[in-house]
């Protein structure tokens, strides 16, 4: 089997049924529009299926281009497709959020969207938003509903007004930021957790422990970070602009990493935050 297949096939089920997820998918966060898109094209044609992108990214235009040029020349299928996107902070509450997803559905230019996520758990109104995708959902505008930097009391708040548990939670994961209990909490309650920031944003690739695993299996310190996640059971979520790296990210299924190694690795955690800390998210 090629990377390319192996990336396609490799898709875990949600646990309620709204379809299956690509484990590795592309982050989309770059500043650019043009090197978005080009950016997008590159990965779509490496063999990603999954794109994670979002209101706040300033993208869901270029994404959608790139997914559309792709489907227009035939060489992919809309059903094959993974889109995430996200709703921003300005827009929580009940109206406001189900206008704020027709808005990022019509900048992608996609009949349906397949996982929206609350990108950010927004104090008061972040119930009111959740109930507004449960409707966008059962309206069947967008297949899985979840939430990004939800730590175990914001989901615990969640279930408790809520009976629809969420596909999704994306959160910030790593070696240096080895979130256990809230993955245990994920398994428990059938939560599929997504990695975010899986490279560290690139600080912690020359980290000694990292370089030497990444020699053991003559593998690239980018692939043994993705790994580490898959093998913990996330979806990854890793981004580059380049060709050569959006390749290497993506050739991550022929080989594992060893339990004394994946153990070496658990061991880095620091709680590294390269991105914004949501334990003390009201
Ligand atoms: P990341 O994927 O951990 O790291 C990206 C950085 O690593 C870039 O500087 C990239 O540089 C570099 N890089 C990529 N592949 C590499 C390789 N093989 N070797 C060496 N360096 C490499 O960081 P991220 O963009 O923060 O996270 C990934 C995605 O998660 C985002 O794009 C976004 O979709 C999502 N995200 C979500 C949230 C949220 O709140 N939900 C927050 C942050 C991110 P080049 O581009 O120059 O290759």
């Amino acid at each position: 089997m090629t990377a390319s297949d192996a990336l396609r096939r490799s898709r875990i089920p949600l646990a309620d049924g709204q379809g299956a997820i690509p484990a590795v998918g592309f982050g989309t966060l770059i500043p650019d529009p043009v090197a978005t898109k080009q950016a997008t094209k590159v990965a779509l044609e490496v063999g990603f299926r999954h794109l994670d992108c979002a209101e706040r990214y300033r993208n869901e235009e270029e994404v959608g281009a790139a997914i559309s040029e792709a489907i227009g020349a035939g060489t992919i299928r809309r059903e094959e497709l993974f889109v995430t996107t996200k709703l921003w902070n300005s827009d929580h509450g009940y109206e406001a959020a189900l206008h704020a997803f027709e808005k990022s559905q019509r900048r992608l230019g996609l009949g349906y969207v397949d996982l929206y996520l609350i990108h950010w758990p927004v104090s008061q109104l972040r119930d009111e938003s959740w109930r507004a995708l449960v409707e966008l959902q059962r309206r069947g505008s967008c297949r899985a509903i979840g939430v990004s930097n939800y730590t175990v009391r914001h989901l615990d708040e969640l279930l408790g007004g809520s009976s629809v548990v969420p596909d999704v939670d994306q959160v910030e994961f790593n070696p240096f930021l080895y979130q256990e209990e809230l993955l245990r909490y994920c398994e428990e309650k059938r939560i599929q957790l997504e990695a975010y920031s899986p490279l560290t944003r690139g600080h912690r690739l020359r980290d000694p422990v990292v370089l030497e695993v990444a020699k053991t299996y003559s593998k690239s310190p980018a692939q043994i970070l993705i790994r580490w996640s898959l093998q913990h059971g996330l979806v990854v979520i890793p981004k580059s602009a380049r060709p050569e790296r959006i390749k290497e990210n993506s050739e991550v299924f022929d080989f594992e990493i060893s339990a004394p190694d994946m153990s070496r690795l658990d061991s880095l955690g620091e709680n590294l935050h390269m991105d914004w800390d949501p334990t003390d998210a009201l």
